[in-house]
């Protein structure tokens, strides 16, 4: 039962291995320096990652959530107010919206990208409706332009959830910039990933930018005189000096995850029934995950896991389902797309630390797993949506 993990999913103690050296000289120095919150680091790495991302401004926070939460503060949306956020998602971009005291207004995603379907957002907006997010999800960015007109038409805010897309670009520019403000997780496994929580909020606009910062502490530009009810939402100064090292790596980081991306790609060509990722000619996507979807995803799993290969599902309940949002009273089948995703997708292991070896590795007990999903279905009665039987 209990089979040796050969092929972890994901392996945080070789990020900290390849940068030990660097890491520990920067523990050494802040925690000798003996100041630990709001100081030189977090402000060197707010420049060093505006300037990665081309922005004006960047604000470290506490998590990516509280980077959500902090723009739709500063922004002013609240209770009244409409946020529309894709139905197919991590919790964090719903309960950012839910936690200011405003309505997340789900829609499906585009079928082939699974990211926001711009005409799908069209259609919910409403006279309350203030903002959209659309999430990079998976490392993928979302059609932006698309996206934007629909917002400009509107007069909406967009504010981008890049949280999965650290360095990913659409249209040769960077996620980050196609919005009023867009939100980082860098929590420990994204592609950038302090050792801890964290998070980051960059925006060309002042006023955005001064009203996260002040928020995020206490409503204080100057100690002990607090001009807004606030929280405390801060980046401590040992994880800003990691992320700056670690963004230094961030490229290079992400070309191994695009490695790895396009052996699978190439090896999984002819897999029965197994959809894979699709890439957009303006998209070039950082892999934060390798998502596969299979009508018996199960199957898929279950024979992974027999051959030492750790596999997650991003995610397995779509969030109108969960009990988090019982009370807004959705059902079953509101959401099929969402819905769909939720019952197929596969996450498989891909990292700037797994070899392309790996990925061939993976991919070989992958096509046979598929291969014995597809007969089943076609032999035994299975029940098996949408597959078409046979095929290699
Ligand atoms: C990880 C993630 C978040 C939340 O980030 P935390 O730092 O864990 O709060 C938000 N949105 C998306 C899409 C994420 O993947």
């Amino acid at each position: 039962m209990n089979e040796p993990t050969t092929v972890p999913f994901l392996d945080l103690k070789a990020a900290y291995a390849e940068l030990a050296s660097e890491f520990d000289a920067a523990y050494r120095r802040v925690a000798a320096g003996g100041w630990y919150l709001m100081g030189a680091e977090l402000e060197g790495f707010e420049a060093d990652f505006a300037k990665y991302c081309r922005t004006r401004y960047a604000a470290g926070v506490g998590s990516g959530l509280d980077a959500l939460v902090l723009i739709l503060r500063a922004l002013g949306i609240g209770p009244g107010d409409e946020v529309v956020v894709p139905s197919h998602t991590f919790i964090a971009t719903w309960l950012a919206v839910s936690e200011v005291g405003a309505r997340p207004v789900p829609v499906e995603p585009d079928e082939q990208t699974a990211n926001l379907d711009p005409a799908a957002f069209d259609a919910a907006i409403t006279a309350r409706t203030a903002a959209v997010i659309p999430v990079h999800l998976y490392g993928q960015p979302a059609d932006m332009d698309a996206i934007g007109r629909v917002a400009a038409k509107h007069g909406l805010h967009v504010i981008e959830d890049a949280s999965q897309a650290q360095g990913a670009r659409y249209k040769g520019r960077r996620v980050g910039t196609f919005s009023t403000a867009a939100a980082f997780s860098l929590n420990p496994v994204k592609n950038l990933g302090a050792i801890g929580n964290a998070g980051v909020v960059v925006t060309d606009d002042e006023s955005v930018a001064d009203k996260v910062r002040l928020i995020r502490n206490y409503g204080m530009r100057v100690k002990y005189h607090h001009e807004v009810m606030a929280t405390n939402s801060r980046l401590d100064e040992l994880n800003a000096a990691f992320l700056r090292i670690k963004l230094r790596h961030l490229d290079e980081w992400n070309a191994r995850r695009r490695g790895l991306a396009a052996a699978y790609t190439a090896s999984l060509a002819d897999a029965a029934d197994l959809c894979l990722p699709h890439v957009p000619d303006w998209a070039e996507p950082v892999w934060h995950q390798f998502v596969v979807r299979h009508p018996d995803r199960e199957a898929i799993k279950d024979r992974l896991r027999a051959a030492g290969i750790e596999t997650l599902i991003h995610y397995p309940v779509p969030i109108h389902l969960t009990p988090a949002y019982r009370e807004a009273g959705w059902r079953q089948g509101d959401f099929p797309l969402a819905e769909r995703l939720a019952a197929q997708v596969l996450s498989l292991p891909i990292s700037p630390h797994h070899a392309e070896s790996v990925a061939t590795a993976v991919a070989r007990e992958v096509i046979s797993a598929c291969g014995s999903a597809s007969e089943n279905a076609s032999g035994s009665g299975t029940r098996l949506v949408g597959s078409r039987p046979g095929g290699r």
